[in-house]
C-alpha cells in the first residue's frame, strides 16, 4: 500500500474539499494569505452545532516547510476526527463525539506553503540527500561558502543581505524584499493566523510540531519545553507533565525517545528571538514541542507520521482527563 503521507499544499486543499462536503457540522475552515498567494489554513474540529464556549481549546501548528512529517501526522489525526478513521483505514483510537463536545481542536497542518511546495521531495528519508545538502535546501547555499547552508535569521530583507539563490525553503517571502522564518517574527502567516483564531476560541495549549535530524544520537524522537525560565509555576509544571506523557507513548510504540522532556537549548540570538516571540505565549499558556528524527534512513516516512501522530492523540487524550 501506497504510504498516506499528505504534506504539499495541493493535498491538504484536496482534503478540504472531501471533509468539508462530508463533516460540514464539526469543521470550521480559516486561513491567512501569504503573500506568494498561498492559504495558510487553520483547520478547526469542534461539535460547531452548538456553542464552543467553556470547551477546552488546543492549537497544533507546524512552521518548518523542510519538516512535512509534521503536516502529515496532523493530516491523519484530522481523518481520525473527521471520519472516524486514519488515513490508513483503521478505526481511530480516539472517542470522537467525547472530543467533539468537550474541545475544540485547531490545526495548521502547512505553516509555510510556499516554501513547502519548493521543496524537492514528498518527504525527507536520507535516500537523496546528505544532511548537509539537505540544510542547503532549508536554509539556501552560502555563496561565501558553497557547500555549506546559509544564515538563520528571523527577518531579513535582499536589498540588504546576499541572498541564496534559490533562497532556503525555511524562509516565508513577506513583501517584494523581505523574508522571515515563521516561528521567529510576527509577521509570518503562521503567527498572524494563530492570532486571528487565538481571539476566538482563546487557546490554552499549543503543541507545536517539528523534525531535526538527531545528528550523533541515539535517539529519534523528543519533547521541547520552552527555554528555561520562560514558562514558570503551574504552567511548566503541567508542560512537563503533558510532555512525559507523549515521551512514555513514544517508549511503549517502541520508538528511541530522549526519556525526559528538556528545555529548548538555544542561547544567544536565537534564544531572543524565540523571548521575543513566545515569551509572552509561554507566561500564559502551555506550549510544548515534537521533535521527531528527518533526513535518515531509520526515519522513514511511516515512522516521521506515526510519531506526530502519537504526540497529537495523547495530547487530545489529556484534554479530556483533566
Ligand atoms: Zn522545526
Amino acid at each position: 500500500m501506497e504510504i498516506p503521507f499528505l504534506a504539499q499544499p495541493d493535498q491538504l486543499e484536496a482534503k478540504i474539499a472531501e471533509w468539508q462536503a462530508l463533516a460540514e457540522a464539526r469543521l470550521r475552515m480559516d486561513y491567512v494569505t501569504s503573500y506568494s498567494g498561498h492559504r495558510v489554513y487553520g483547520l478547526s474540529v469542534s461539535d460547531f452545532r452548538s456553542s464552543t464556549e467553556g470547551r477546552r481549546a488546543h492549537y497544533f501548528a507546524q512552521p518548518h516547510a523542510h519538516e512535512p512529517g509534521a503536516t502529515a501526522g496532523m493530516m491523519d489525526v484530522l481523518e481520525q476526527l473527521l471520519t472516524g478513521r486514519d488515513l490508513y483505514g483503521e478505526p481511530t483510537p480516539l472517542d470522537v463525539e467525547r472530543v467533539l463536545a468537550k474541545t475544540v481542536l485547531t490545526f495548521n497542518p502547512i505553516g509555510n506553503p510556499q516554501g513547502r511546495a519548493a521543496a524537492p521531495v514528498p518527504f525527507w528519508d536520507g535516500s537523496r540527500y546528505t544532511n548537509d545538502q539537505f540544510w542547503c535546501w532549508m536554509r539556501g547555499d552560502d555563496s561565501d561558502h558553497p557547500g555549506h547552508m546559509w544564515r538563520r535569521l528571523d527577518e531579513w530583507d535582499r536589498r540588504v543581505e546576499r541572498a541564496p539563490e534559490p533562497v532556503g525553503i525555511v524562509y516565508e517571502q513577506i513583501d517584494e524584499y523581505r523574508y522571515v522564518e515563521p516561528n521567529r517574527s510576527q509577521l509570518s502567516a503562521y503567527f498572524r493566523l494563530f492570532h486571528q483564531l487565538d481571539a476566538r476560541y482563546h487557546y490554552d495549549c499549543w503543541l507545536d510540531l517539528h523534525q531535526t535530524e538527531f545528528v550523533h544520537s541515539p535517539h529519534t524522537c523528543e519533547i521541547l519545553l520552552p527555554i528555561a525560565g520562560l514558562a514558570s509555576g503551574s504552567i511548566a509544571e503541567v508542560n512537563h507533565k503533558w510532555g512525559q506523557r507523549i515521551v512514555d507513548a513514544w517508549i511503549r510504540a517502541g520508538f528511541r525517545a530522549l526519556p525526559q522532556p528538556v528545555p529548548l537549548g538555544y542561547t544567544g540570538e536565537q534564544a531572543e528571538y524565540f523571548r521575543r516571540n513566545w515569551g509572552a505565549l509561554h507566561q500564559r499558556m502551555n506550549i510544548i514541542s515534537t521533535e521527531i528524527k528527518n533526513n535518515a534512513p531509520d526515519a522513514p516516512p511511516q515512522f516521521q507520521m506515526r510519531a506526530q501522530v502519537i504526540a497529537i492523540q495523547e495530547s487530545i487524550k489529556r484534554l479530556l482527563e483533566d
